[in-house]
C-alpha cells in the first residue's frame, strides 16, 4: 500500500467514514458512483473494484464489460453534506478506469484522455495549469422539489445583500467546497438575475478537471438543501446572459511561467502567443467538446459577453481569448472564454491543451489582437480583419470536429467515436422537436 493510501485509511478511521463513493465520469461528464463500505477501502487500493462497464454511457459493449476502478488516494474528501449523518459520514475517491482484459488504463476514460494531453505537454517540457470560472443559476424548486426557471433572488452583478438573497446559499456552498479542500478565491453575483460565479485557485490541469466535476456536485447538493436548483445549463433563460466556464491556462517550464515575457505583447511570450494561435485555429472543432449541448449555442450569440467570433484581445469581452490583467509574471495566462459548464471538463481541457500545443509545435503566430467590440462588426469588416466565427449549432460543431485531425485525435478513437455518435443523436432529436417559440409564433397564425 502506498504511503498516500495508508494516510487515507487513517483518515477514514479518524473521520468516522462508513461509506466510500468511488467516482469517475462518463463521456458526457456525468459523475458515476460505486459505493463501498469503508472496510473495503484497503482492498480497493490494492486490488481495485470491479464493475460492469456496459451500463455506462459510451463505455463498452456488453461482451467486454468487466472494468476496474483504481482509486486515486490524493482525491480523498469527506462529503460535507454527508458528514456526521446518522450511520457515519461518506467520502469520495476519484478513480482511474482500467480495462481488465489488457490491464491498461481504459482509453474511453475521460480522465485518461486528459492525462494523455498532460503527458504530451510534459514531453515538450511543460506543466499545464488551469483555472475555470464556472457560472451557474440558482432557481426555485416547486412544491414537489422539481426545478423551475423562477429566480432564487433579484440581484445583479456584484450586488450584495439584501438584494442578493442567495448570498446565504453561496456562503454555504463555499463552506462546503472549502471542507472538500477547495481554495476559494472569490465569489460574486453575476450579471444576470439568479446567476452566480465562484472562483477557485488554479492547479495542474488534471486536479482542476477533478475539481470542476466535484464543484458541480457540491453546488447542486448544497443548493438543494436550501430548496434551490443549481443549474450549469449554458442558457436557461433567453435574452439575458448565459453561463460560461471561462478557462484560464498557462504553461510552466522548469518552475517558471513560460507564458510570461516582459518584452512580449501584453507581457506574453512567443510560446503563449503560439498557444493562443493554436486554440484560435482549432476553435470551431474544440467547440464541439467545450460547448457540447444544443443549448450551448444559444449562449454563443452577440451581446451577452459570450464569444461568437474567433479573435483574441487583452481586455475585450467579446473576444474568444482574452489576456487578463496580471500583477505578477507567475499570473501571466490566457483566458479561453468560449467553454461552458455543461462540458466534460476532462475532455474540454484535453482539447484546449492539444490545440495550444499544436500551435506551439507549428510555431504559429497570433493575428493582431482586436480591441474593438466585435459584436458590432459587419461581415465585411470581419472579413477584412480575418475573423472567423464559431459554429452556430451543435450539428455544425460536430462537423468541424470530424474535419479536425488534431482535436479528434486528442479525444482518442474510443471517446471520439462514442462522443460523435451521442452528440449527432442529440442534435437530430433536437431538430425534430417543436419548441415553445414555434407554438407561440405559429399555432394561431396559421
Ligand atoms: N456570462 C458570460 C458568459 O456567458 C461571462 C461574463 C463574464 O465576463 O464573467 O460567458
Ligand atoms: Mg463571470
Ligand atoms: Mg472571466
Amino acid at each position: 500500500l502506498s504511503a498516500e493510501a495508508e494516510e487515507v485509511l487513517d483518515e477514514i478511521e479518524e473521520k468516522n467514514v462508513d461509506f466510500l463513493r468511488l467516482q469517475f465520469t462518463d463521456i458526457l461528464g456525468t459523475i458515476k458512483n460505486v459505493s463501498i463500505t469503508a472496510d473495503q477501502a484497503e482492498k480497493a487500493f490494492t486490488e481495485g473494484i470491479y464493475f460492469d462497464g456496459s451500463s455506462i454511457n459510451g463505455f463498452v459493449r456488453i461482451q467486454e464489460s468487466d472494468m476496474r476502478l483504481d482509486p486515486d488516494p490524493s482525491t480523498f474528501a469527506v462529503l460535507p453534506w454527508r458528514e456526521d449523518v446518522e450511520g457515519g459520514s461518506s467520502a469520495r475517491l476519484i478513480c482511474d478506469v482500467i480495462n481488465t482484459s489488457t490491464g491498461e488504463p481504459f482509453e474511453g476514460d475521460p480522465r485518461r484522455v486528459l492525462k494523455n494531453a498532460v503527458d504530451r505537454a510534459e514531453e515538450m517540457g511543460f506543466e499545464v495549469n488551469a483555472a475555470p470560472e464556472p457560472e451557474f443559476f440558482l432557481f426555485k424548486e416547486d412544491e414537489d422539489g422539481n426545478a423551475t426557471t423562477e429566480f432564487g433572488d433579484k440581484g445583479g452583478y456584484f450586488d450584495l445583500a439584501p438584494k442578493d438573497l442567495a448570498s446565504d446559499v453561496r456562503r454555504d456552498i463555499i463552506y462546503g467546497l472549502e471542507k472538500m479542500g477547495f481554495d476559494i478565491e472569490a465569489s460574486h453575483h453575476e450579471v444576470a438575475q439568479g446567476q452566480h460565479e465562484i472562483n477557485f485557485t488554479y492547479d495542474d490541469a488534471l486536479t482542476t478537471a477533478d475539481n470542476v466535476a466535484t464543484f458541480r456536485s457540491v453546488v447542486r447538493a448544497i443548493a438543494a438543501q436550501h430548496d434551490l436548483h443549481a443549474t450549469f445549463m449554458p442558457k436557461p433563460v433567453p435574452k439575458i446572459n448565459g453561463s460560461g466556464m471561462h478557462t484560464h491556462m498557462s504553461l510552466f517550464k522548469d518552475g517558471e511561467n513560460a507564458f510570461y515575457d516582459e518584452d512580449g505583447q501584453f507581457g506574453l511570450s512567443d510560446t503563449a502567443q503560439s498557444y493562443i494561435a493554436g486554440i484560435l485555429d482549432h476553435a470551431p472543432a474544440i467547440a464541439a467538446v467545450t460547448n457540447p449541448t444544443v443549448n450551448s449555442y444559444k449562449r454563443l450569440v452577440p451581446g451577452y459577453e459570450a464569444p461568437v467570433y474567433v479573435a483574441w484581445s487583452d481586455r475585450n469581452r467579446s473576444a474568444l481569448i482574452r489576456k487578463p490583467a496580471a500583477r505578477t509574471p507567475a499570473a501571466a495566462r490566457v483566458e479561453a472564454r468560449f467553454p461552458d459548464p455543461s462540458c466534460n471538463p476532462y475532455l474540454a481541457f484535453a482539447a484546449l491543451i492539444h490545440a495550444g500545443l499544436d500551435g506551439i509545435e507549428r510555431d504559429l503566430d497570433c493575428q493582431d489582437p482586436i480591441r474593438e467590440n466585435i459584436y458590432e462588426f459587419d461581415e465585411a469588416k470581419r472579413e477584412e480583419y480575418g475573423i472567423g466565427t464559431l459554429p452556430e449549432n451543435l450539428g455544425e460543431a460536430i462537423e468541424e470536429l470530424e474535419n479536425d485531425e488534431v482535436i479528434s485525435s486528442a479525444l482518442g478513437d474510443h471517446v471520439y467515436e462514442n462522443f460523435v455518435e451521442a452528440k449527432t443523436q442529440e442534435h437530430k432529436e433536437y431538430l425534430v422537436s417543436v419548441s415553445e417559440w414555434e407554438i407561440e409564433q405559429y399555432l394561431e397564425k396559421f
